[in-house]
C-alpha cells in the first residue's frame, strides 16, 4: 500500500476560541486534498475543534500525554482523555517538550505506549541540534533516539517525524539532500520500513512544501508557525499532490 502523505499542523500554544473558523475555512480543501490533514490545537481547544470538524476529512490531535490513563498528576492530560475528546493522534516528543521539560526518549517511548493502548496514533519527533549536526553526529543522535523512544513492537501504526532542532521555528529549512539522506536513514531503522510514514518538520512553508514533499521518503510534513493561517495552512496541503 502506498504511503498517504500526512500534513499535520501544531498550533503549540496558540489558539482561542475565536480562532475555531480556521476549521470551517480548511473543510472544503480537507475535501479535495490529496493528503490526510490533521491539525493538533492546544488541549483547550481539542474537543471543540473534534466537534467541528466531525463528518470532514480534518483529524484532530493532542500535543502531549501522560503515561497513565489517570491519576494525581496536576496539569497533565492521559490519552485516553484525548482520545475522549475526539483525538486521533498526538506528537509526542517533540524538541520544546524535550528541552522545556527534560522529556527523554524513555519518556517518550512510555508516552507512545499509553497512545496506542488509548487507540491513538502518536507521531513520534527525533531530531539533532545544530551543533550535533555540526559535528557529524545527525545520524547517531537521531538513530539513538529512534531506538529509544519507539516502543520495540511499533510498526506501521506510528509516525516518524524528523524534526531538526535548529530548523523549528527559525526559518532555516534543512538541505533537500541532508533530508532525504536522514528520512532513507530513518526508514532503514525501523521494524515496518515501506508501511511507516516520516514527516519532515522545520520550518515548512507554501514557498518550500512541494520540493520537500516530493522527496522520495517523505511522507508529510509537521508544520508549525504556517499552521496558524488558513493561507499559509492551505497553500501547504494543496501543495501536497498524491
Ligand atoms: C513544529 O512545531 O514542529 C515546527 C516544525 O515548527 P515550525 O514549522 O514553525 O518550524
Amino acid at each position: 500500500m502506498p504511503r498517504r502523505i500526512l500534513i499535520t499542523g501544531n498550533w503549540k500554544m496558540h489558539g482561542l476560541r475565536s480562532d475555531l473558523g480556521f476549521f470551517e475555512a480548511l473543510t472544503p480543501i480537507a475535501a479535495k486534498a490529496g493528503a490526510e490533514v490533521l491539525v493538533c490545537p492546544p488541549a483547550s481547544l481539542l474537543a471543540a475543534a473534534a466537534a467541528q470538524c466531525a463528518g470532514t476529512e480534518i483529524r484532530i490531535g493532542g500535543q502531549d500525554c501522560h503515561t497513565g490513563q489517570s491519576g494525581a498528576h496536576t496539569g497533565d492530560v492521559s490519552a485516553m482523555m484525548l482520545r475522549d475528546a475526539g483525538a486521533s493522534h498526538v506528537i509526542l516528543g517533540h524538541s520544546e517538550r524535550r528541552q522545556e521539560h527534560g522529556e527523554t526518549s524513555i519518556l517518550v517511548c512510555a508516552k507512545a505506549k499509553a497512545a496506542r493502548v488509548a487507540g491513538l496514533i502518536p507521531i513520534i519527533c527525533v531530531g539533532e541540534t545544530l551543533t550535533e549536526r555540526e559535528a557529524g553526529r545527525a545520524h547517531e543522535i537521531v538513530g539513538a533516539q529512534l531506538k529509544a523512544s519507539l516502543p520495540a513492537d511499533a510498526g506501521a501504526g506510528v509516525v516518524i517525524a524528523y524534526e531538526p532542532v535548529w530548523a523549528i521555528g527559525t526559518g532555516l529549512t534543512a538541505a533537500a539532500e541532508d533530508v532525504a539522506s536522514m528520512h532513507a536513514f530513518i526508514r532503514s531503522q525501523l521494524r515496518e520500513p515501506a508501511a511507516t510514514r516520516i514527516l519532515y518538520g522545520g520550518s515548512v512553508k507554501p514557498e518550500n512544501a512541494a520540493e520537500l514533499l516530493a522527496l522520495e521518503d517523505v511522507d508529510g510534513a509537521l508544520v508549525g508557525g504556517a499552521s496558524l493561517q488558513i493561507d499559509s495552512f492551505a497553500a501547504i496541503v494543496v501543495a501536497a499532490k498524491q
